[in-house]
């Protein structure tokens, strides 16, 4: 049973390395980003009250996000594991987690945090926006998205250290190189798959 958070600035890799960690560990990987992407797509209620915000890089808010991650924390898949990417992402949302956890009478085992300088990770989003066309990676939106990063997200690692709980990881490379830097920081810790 594993359980993992990864905190990175847009652009770190974190979408790449949480597939191949999930798999790695056989958890399910769950991103924030992705859940609302989808539900964009498919033009649900909850897709409506976020595209406007994502397309601005601005953070869905909290109560929206919150509820989500809750529900699907509670699915079967679940309960033995799971690694979350991009959540949690504010204050109000680490709490969130902590109660989230906490009634599931469990923790986190580490979180580990993806690190890239700004210029490679504007130079990825680019690179992204024109493979992938995506809404949010536009010039002026990926700027934001640091921007918010800095002020809301990049906090929230030092209150994960003082837990204990940060394995840092420098997030440039090849992705495999990358990947085996994450399981060697986690194997130092003791999280290892069998
Ligand atoms: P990236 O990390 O590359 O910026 P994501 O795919 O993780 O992108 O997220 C895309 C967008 O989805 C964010 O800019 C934000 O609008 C929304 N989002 C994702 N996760 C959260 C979260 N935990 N809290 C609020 N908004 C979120």
């Amino acid at each position: 049973m594993t359980r993992l958070l990864l905190i990175g600035a847009p652009g770190a890799g974190k979408g790449t390395q949480a597939e191949r960690l999930a798999e790695t560990f056989s958890i399910p990987a769950i991103s924030t980003g992705d859940i609302f992407r989808h539900n964009v797509k498919n033009e649900t209620e909850l897709g409506k009250q976020a595209k406007a915000f994502m397309d601005r890089g601005e953070y869905v808010p909290d109560s929206l996000t919150n509820a989500l991650v809750r529900d699907r924390l509670s699915q079967a898949d679940a309960a033995n594991g799971f690694l979350l990417d991009g959540y949690p992402r504010t204050a109000d949302q680490v709490a969130e987690l902590d109660d989230i956890l906490g009634s599931m009478d469990t923790g986190l085992d580490a979180v580990v945090l993806l690190t890239a300088d700004t210029d490679e990770v504007v130079r990825r989003l680019l690179n992204r926006a024109l493979e992938q066309g995506r809404a949010d990676d536009t010039e002026e939106v990926i700027r934001r998205r640091l921007e918010v990063y800095e002020e809301q997200t990049a906090p929230l690692i030092s209150v994960y250290a003082d837990r204990g709980l940060v394995v840092m990881i420098d997030g440039l490379g090849e992705v495999t190189e990358v990947t085996g830097r994450i399981l060697e920081g986690l194997a130092a810790r003791g999280i290892e798959t069998l």
